[in-house]
């Protein structure tokens, strides 16, 4: 079964815990979503708001460091990927596709130029925000401003380079600000609908709509809190109420594994196997659940190439 995941936390877990990559006690291993097939999975760097100057480049160096060990250590089951044709090779071999995401704009310590650092390192994805202010923008628990002048020239940079602009944790403000500037695809990598479940962290219909739109992508997230206590109906929920907003094309999966409590019944990478059979048990067409489950997320890392 294909699984495109479009955010976890698990290298994050993995360095605060000091578990490796490969197996671990965590939602996600290399070892337990071995199965999965073709499998890509973003892995992000997570960067807190407290985490701040020269101490947020310093975490970021950290986990970097981790991830690149981790990946080359297990190369057998991983390969870094940055383009569609690295992915779809990776996965032809067997082997995880890894994409590299930075959550937290504050990595960048308010340096425009350090966009173009991240993508030297491989990063494919920035999330601008966590849920607090940074220097580029504020977040759904922030002060409510928008882009800040240095935020609206990362997401310019953004687009100049290549690397996606991820708007899960910013405002709604800075959400229509970036959509306004209408540089790139709208993405969210690990939102939920706020219509099928209320919280700040979930896009409004007018938002998924704007995503629709753009050709973007909204990843679903497993997080208990926006699902309910059985996963798979929440998901089921999400995904009908988007089919609804005509999003079969932005539809995707943005697990939140090891950085959000998922039940127990999604609650490690093996298990997104049964939510293909529930979903389809339910009547969602094969055509559609191959889009969730992986070419609508492959769609953002480059077009299909015909010779
Ligand atoms: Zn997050």
């Amino acid at each position: 079964m294909a699984y495109f995941d479009l955010h976890c936390d698990t290298v994050t877990e993995c360095w605060k815990t000091g578990q490796g990559l490969r197996q671990n006690g965590l939602a996600l291993s290399l070892c337990r979503g071995r199965r999965l097939s073709p499998w890509c999975q973003t892995f992000a760097l997570f960067i807190p708001d407290d985490c701040r100057g020269q101490g947020a480049i310093d975490r970021y160096e950290a986990l970097l460091a981790l991830y690149r060990r981790e990946l080359a250590c297990n190369a057998d089951l991983v390969a870094p990927c940055c383009t569609r044709g690295e992915i779809l090779a990776a996965t032809l071999d067997g082997r995880c596709a890894a994409l590299l995401a930075v959550e937290g704009g504050a990595a960048l310590n308010g340096r425009v130029e350090r966009v173009d650092a991240l993508a030297a390192d491989g990063v494919k994805l920035l999330t601008l925000t966590w849920n607090g202010d940074n220097e580029l923008a504020c977040g759904v628990r922030g002060s409510g401003g928008g882009l800040t002048p240095v935020g609206r020239a990362v997401v310019r940079r953004l687009a100049q380079v290549g690397m996606i602009c991820d708007l899960s944790h910013l405002n709604e403000r800075g959400f229509w600000e970036v959509a306004e500037m209408d540089l790139a695809p709208l993405v969210a990598t690990h939102s939920d609908l706020r219509s099928v479940w209320e919280h700040p962290r979930n896009l409004t219909d007018d938002q998924f709509r704007a995503v629709v739109a753009s050709g973007g992508v909204v990843g679903l997230n497993f997080y208990v809190d926006f699902l309910g206590p059985d996963p798979f109906e929440g998901i089921y929920a999400h995904l009908s109420r988007a089919l609804d907003l005509g999003g079969e094309d932005a539809v995707a999966f943005g697990s939140d594994y090891d950085g959000a409590e998922v039940a127990k019944s999604l609650d490690t990478v093996d298990k997104t196997a049964f939510l293909w059979h529930y979903l389809l048990d339910r009547g969602v067409p094969e055509s559609i659940l191959q889009k969730l489950f992986f070419t609508n997320a492959l769609r953002l890392f480059g077009k299909e190439e015909f010779s």
